[in-house]
């Protein structure tokens, strides 16, 4: 709990009947001992976190005996390709191509779930995110979009568990992770998810990403924000927010994405699943310019399990989704970026930790071999987010103009990620 290895996924909050509560969500959002904890239930929660282990190949073989592919960086898939929902509507209200919304939406259609566990802005405090189970496609709608704040999705456990009917459930990867293993258990809580879907996801960051934004443009109390989007309008989509008083503040998300490096969630850069491995089916962006220079959202799409990908055929055959299939070789090159992050950079990172003699997690695989070139370059990676980290440089950050900063950041990630191309091709 209060080491890095914490990913926030709230099931020891949800499973603890109160005894354990996210104190601070605009600070830390750590969760907090507040009561007493049974030996029994301790050791329930110990077996439910997944951020101290989580054995990829042994989960795999679990949930995944007969699926024919397998890639390292991918995990178990039956179909990749890139895709959108074809309605219109959902599309351009979906992160991408809407294709989770669509999904959930059409299953919600026949009567395939009773509902499904989503990510919504809360109602009292528009400013945090709060977990719903949506039972009609208005509330998946408005469950849509990346929320790139730390969300505890699994602290309405109890609320799952007492609903009747059945559930599909979107998440990110240690959020499954942990429903896995209470899968796994077979814990009454999660015995009504029939379906898993999930974003892919390279990192998250601090509410304070929020309130430093919010100062840059001289904005200081987010007690004044009415309604908060992280990738409004038109794909890829803008970082927005609207005040009371009818101030709006928004920036494109290619250039918002300068808050990533002072804000991100350490422990984003432990987590070595890019792609949501333990999924049913998960969904990313698809990020080429071919797609980019089109806007309109479009979705890279994985098929894991039988039900997941009986889900995609249909849903094409259907036509309630459009889908052209890709090979592994363009899956990877397309987020080549991110493998790099999460299938060299974490396990070095994690490598540099174990060093230092710190906790680390146990993920029961190891990808290694790198050459010394990708281990000078975490290095320098590493300490710029150590630096971009500290209060001096976030405060120094706020003093110009976000869009200006965007526009560097944007300029030099390009540079930055063609300068290193060939160290991260690499045996990709
Ligand atoms: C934190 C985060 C990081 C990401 N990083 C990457 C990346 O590096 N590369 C990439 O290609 N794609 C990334 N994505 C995924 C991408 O932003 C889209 O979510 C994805 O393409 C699915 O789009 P969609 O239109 O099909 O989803 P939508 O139809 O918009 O549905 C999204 C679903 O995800 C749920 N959701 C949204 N945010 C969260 C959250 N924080 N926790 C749990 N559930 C949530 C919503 O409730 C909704 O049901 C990330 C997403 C998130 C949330």
């Amino acid at each position: 709990m209060r080491s890095h290895l914490c990913n926030r996924c709230g099931s020891c909050v949800g499973l603890s009947n109160g005894a354990i509560i996210f104190q601070d969500k605009t600070g830390e959002y750590r969760p907090v001992i507040k009561g007493q904890i049974s030996d029994k239930l301790a050791e329930i929660l110990w077996e439910a976190c997944p951020g101290k282990s989580f054995n990829f190949p042994s989960y795999r073989e679990a949930f995944y005996p007969d699926t024919p592919g397998f890639h390292d960086f991918i995990g178990p898939y039956r179909q990749i390709g890139i895709g959108f929902a074809v309605n219109p509507v959902i599309r351009q209200q979906g992160a991408s191509g809407g294709v989770i919304s669509a999904v959930l939406i059409w299953l919600l259609e026949k009567k395939m779930i009773d509902g499904a566990v989503v990510l919504g802005m809360s109602k009292t405090e528009p400013w945090l995110t709060q977990a719903f189970i949506a039972t009609t496609k208005e509330q998946i709608m408005e469950a849509a979009q990346s929320k790139y704040i730390i969300s505890s999705v699994n602290d309405i456990l109890p609320e799952i568990e007492k609903f009747e009917g059945k559930l599909a459930y979107v998440g990110l990867p240690g959020q499954i992770q942990s429903i896995r293993k209470l899968q796994r258990m077979k814990h009454p809580s999660v015995r009504n998810i029939e379906y898993i879907f999930g974003p892919f996801y390279g990192n998250t960051l601090h509410f304070s990403s929020v309130t430093s934004f919010l100062r840059s443009y001289k904005a200081s109390d987010y007690r004044e924000i009415e309604k908060l989007y992280f990738r409004h309008g038109e794909w890829p989509g803008n970082m927005r927010i609207e005040m009371k008083g009818g101030r709006v503040i928004e920036l494109k998300k290619f250039h918002a994405n300068y808050l990533i490096p002072f804000h991100i969630l350490r422990n984003s850069l432990y987590c070595t699943d890019l792609t949501n491995e333990f999924t049913d089916l998960s969904g990313g962006d698809a990020w080429a310019p071919v797609y980019e220079e089109r806007g309109k959202g479009f979705s890279m799409i994985i098929s894991r399990s039988a039900k997941g990908d009986e889900i995609l055929r249909k849903m094409i055959s259907e036509g309630a989704l459009q889908m052209n299939a890709i090979s592994t070789q363009t899956a990877i090159e397309m987020h080549s970026h991110g493998y790099d992050f999460k299938k060299r950079g974490s396990f070095i990172r994690i490598h540099f930790r174990r060093m230092l003699g710190k906790a680390v997690p146990d993920f029961g695989y190891e990808l290694k071999g790198f050459g010394f070139s990708r281990y000078l370059m975490e290095v320098v990676i590493s300490s710029l987010f150590i630096l971009m980290g500290t209060k001096v440089a976030r405060w120094t950050v706020e003093k110009f103009p976000p869009g200006l900063i965007g526009g560097i950041f944007e300029r030099t990630r390009k540079i930055w990620k063609k300068s290193t191309y060939n160290i991260k091709r690499k045996e990709l």
